[in-house]
Order: C-alpha cells, then structure tokens, then sequence
C-alpha cells in the first residue's frame, strides 16, 4: 500500500527578533528544522505593538521591553526572514510571517500594521496574548503570580478570565483586519498556561464558546495552530488546545497546523511525535 508522503510543516516559531526568546540567530532554528526533516517552516515572529498598549501594562518596563520588536525593526526583520529563504531554499521551504495580536479596540492599529507589510507576508498567526485586567493591560502568559494578581483577582474568578479570553478570540475571528490578516488562530487555549496554578476552573465553563469559535473559524475559513508549547509549560502540561477540541475542529474541517512556538532552537520540533499520535485519533473518529 502506498501513502502519500506527509510533509512535516512547523507553522509558529519565533527568531532573534523575539526579546523573550533565548536570542540566537534565526538561521540556528532553521538548520534544526531542516535536520529534523522539516519540509515547511513558518517564521511568525512578533509584530510591534501599539503604543496605546504598551502605556497601558502596568507591571514594568522590563516586560513591555521584552514582548516585542519596536517599530523600525519591523523591516530588519521581513529582510532576515526573506534572505535565509532564498539561502535554504533548497533544503526547506520558508515561509516569511508574523504572529499577530488580537488587541480588542486597537483593530484600526493592527489593521494599519498589515496593509504596511501584509504583502511581504506568506504565513500568519492571530493570537490573544491581552486582555484588560488590573491597572491597565496584563499579559495572559506571563507569570503565574501576574496571572493570579493581574487577571483572575480582577475579574473574580478564573472561569471569568478565561470567558473574557475566549470572547476576545471569538472577536478576532469576525475583526476587520484587512486583506493581510493572519488565517490561522494561535494557541487557542493559552489561557490553561496556569491553570495548575490557581483553582481548578469548571471544565464546561467554554465548552460553548469554544464550539461558537470553532463554528466561526469555519465559516471564515480559518485553521488552527496546534501549539505544543503547552505540553511543557509545567502549569499546563497540555497541548493548546486539547483533544476534544482538535476533534471538533476535525468535525468541522478546519485544517489543522502543528506550531512548535520555538522560542530557542532546541525547541523547534518539540512534541511533533505528540502532534502525529493526536492527529490519527482525532482523525479516525
Ligand atoms: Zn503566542
Ligand atoms: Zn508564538
């Protein structure tokens, strides 16, 4: 019996670019991709963020410093990422992208940030990484205390937090963002990153604004990022997003791409044996 080859893609990993990342050279991870027989790789870096945001988190500087390239790298950045894929281009296709955020309010912003670059831009993730909490902006995946302090003490309960996440990823599917907007939704379950670290949240809490996502996703065409990153975050040791999930969005023929979320070249590739083994569950139902 003969099956067509399966080309392993990477579809989120982040560079030098990224200043929370462990600051080696774009081209380490791409060499670490080729070499694990990666065929695709996606670099999804990133973007800037906007000012209105950045004056508005409140837990210091050294953060904001670190969550993203300012403005006048944007084009150092597309210019890497454009040379390594003529470079590698017989070993591994690149795909240049970013992995943009979904900032509830700030659509004109991110809207003006895509039509600059979008047409440079082969690949892309949407995620939600802000949400309004306590003083201001918090950062969802930050640390557990920020979490705990920032977020579940402002809104009152985790369930709380984690309906108001999964409403502002119900509002990036329908935003307006233009002709370059990312089709691929990020991490869809980044807000479990901590869940061990706080009190066990009703496990249907989101069960219908997940599905209500899901349909949406649909509609708009949309896939999913299958982000193993969580699988080794020790508070979350679970895939973004879990099971149940990924077989919903099988159910409704949403494509499904395995993301590593590198943020250093040891991690590009990470849990893709994981990523198979769910891939022919969710599958063969
Ligand atoms: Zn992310
Ligand atoms: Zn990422």
């Amino acid at each position: 019996m003969t099956s067509q080859p399966i080309v392993r893609r990477d579809g989120h990993t982040h560079t030098h670019f990224c200043y929370h990342g462990s600051g080696d050279h774009a081209e380490l991870y791409v060499n670490r991709a080729a070499e694990l027989g990666f065929g695709t790789y996606s670099l999804t870096e990133h973007p800037p963020l906007p000012e209105e945001l950045t004056s508005r988190i409140p837990n210091g500087q050294a953060l904001i410093d670190e969550l993203a390239m300012p403005m006048e790298r944007l084009d150092d950045y597309l210019r890497m990422a454009e040379e390594l894929k003529t470079k590698y281009s017989d070993r591994i296709k690149l795909l240049v992208g970013l992995e943009v955020d979904y900032i509830p309010g700030m659509e004109a912003w991110t809207k003006e940030l895509l039509d600059r670059c979008g047409s440079r831009l082969e690949d892309g993730v949407l995620s939600v990484h802000f949400l309004p909490g306590r003083g201001g902006w918090r950062c969802v995946d930050y640390t557990a205390d920020d979490f705990k302090e920032g977020l579940v003490d402002y809104y009152g309960s985790v369930e709380r937090v984690y309906q108001a996440y999964y409403e502002a990823v119900e509002q990036s599917i329908e935003a307006d963002l233009g002709p370059y907007k990312p089709k691929r939704l990020g991490h869809l379950t980044l807000i479990h990153k901590y869940k061990d670290a706080v009190t066990p949240a009703d496990p249907d809490c989101c069960n219908d604004a997940i599905l209500r996502i899901l349909d949406k996703a649909q509609a708009k065409g949309m896939e999913l990022d299958v982000n193993l990153a969580g699988l080794f975050q020790p508070l979350c040791k679970e895939v973004y997003p879990p099971e149940w999930i990924l077989r919903e969005a099988v159910k409704r023929g949403i494509p499904l791409v395995y993301g590593s979320d590198s943020h250093s070249p040891a991690h590009v590739g990470r849990g893709y044996d994981v990523f198979e083994r769910l891939m022919a569950k969710v599958q063969a139902d």
